[in-house]
């Protein structure tokens, strides 16, 4: 079976042949993937629009610089509303891998506008609500969960944050959960992690895997069969034994393989953070030599077929 090959870059739209492994025998449809920055991509079918931990405020002009462990300033965070409405018109679903503002501050903003549905756990549906998100847009998931929707599937799979400040992370507030009592203004010490997620999205006989850290549970991933894996690549990846390759082992080598997070919202230089992707991509070569890694651009419309 053929499985991926660059077929053609054309202007904005690179299209990819990726006859997946489909789900539920579903014929593979088109769907289309667009990198937003650090852990954020945009998924769709020509119908639904699915976003995962959009995070366009990492462009505001200036910078943002949040995130930073050793920032004692606590300051208080907003969406770069002016960057957001450039970028996203539209969406559905929101999924959200976990409660740090780098992957969950602009979801409550978007998902306003677009009324789209933000799906997450009970500390990211919490900052929704208190940034006046309604009730009925917000689905609460522990972890297990495999939800049919209409023209998609969402399997909620148990998962572990990057093993950040050489392994020291977990040892952090940050690694808690968001806080209980929460009003406005919402300062970023509340944007804890409260527990971390990897998704398995299937549509239009694509099976995506989406990851927004660098790391996983391998007995959670075993077997997993996804065409498309989005994969944290970032550098605390190194942390862990055999990152990529005991994960390529898991999901079968996935025919075409997107770095994540590589960028780390945009804190380093963009050769720097390109290099580390292209090491990262290296690793997966290894373990699969037949996958397609692409490293995407911001804002460039990938198709798979
Ligand atoms: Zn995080």
């Amino acid at each position: 079976m053929k499985r991926a090959s660059i077929a053609k870059i054309c202007g904005l739209v690179m299209a990819v042949t990726s006859t997946s492994l489909a789900a539920d025998n579903e014929v593979a449809g088109t769907i289309q993937i667009t990198y937003l920055g650090n852990a954020g991509y945009q998924i769709e079918n020509g119908k639904t629009i699915i976003l995962v931990d959009p995070y366009i405020s990492q462009f505001r002009p200036g910078g943002m610089g949040p995130t930073d462990f050793n920032d004692k300033t606590d300051p208080i965070l907003t969406p770069d509303t002016v960057g957001i409405d450039k970028r996203i018109t539209r969406a559905d679903y929101i999924l959200i891998t976990h409660s740090h503002s780098d992957h969950l501050l602009d979801a409550p903003y978007i998902a306003k506008k677009t009324h789209a549905v933000i799906i997450g756990r009970a500390g990211a549906v919490r900052i929704a609500k208190v940034r006046g998100v309604p009730e009925n847009q917000t689905i609460t998931v522990k972890g297990g969960e495999d939800y049919a929707f209409d023209d998609f599937s969402l399997r909620v799979i148990p998962s572990l944050h990057s093993p950040l400040l050489k392994k020291h992370y977990n040892n952090l507030t940050w690694a808690e959960d968001v806080p209980a009592h929460l009003k406005l203004p919402i300062h970023e010490s509340a944007y804890r992690e409260g527990g971390t997620f990897i998704y398995l999205l299937r549509i239009a006989g694509h099976q995506i895997f989406i990851s927004g850290s660098m790391n996983y549970i391998e007995r959670e991933v075993e077997g997993l069969r996804p065409d498309i894996a989005i994969v944290g690549s970032g550098a605390s990846r190194k942390e862990i034994y055999h990152y990529t390759g005991r994960l390529m082992r898991a999901l079968g080598c996935p025919a075409t393989v997107l770095p994540t997070h590589w960028d780390s919202f945009g804190s380093m230089s963009h050769e720097q953070a390109v290099r580390g992707a292209e090491e990262f991509a290296s690793e997966v070569k290894q373990s699969c030599p037949t996958a397609n890694v692409i490293i995407p651009d911001y804002f460039k419309l990938m198709e798979f077929k």
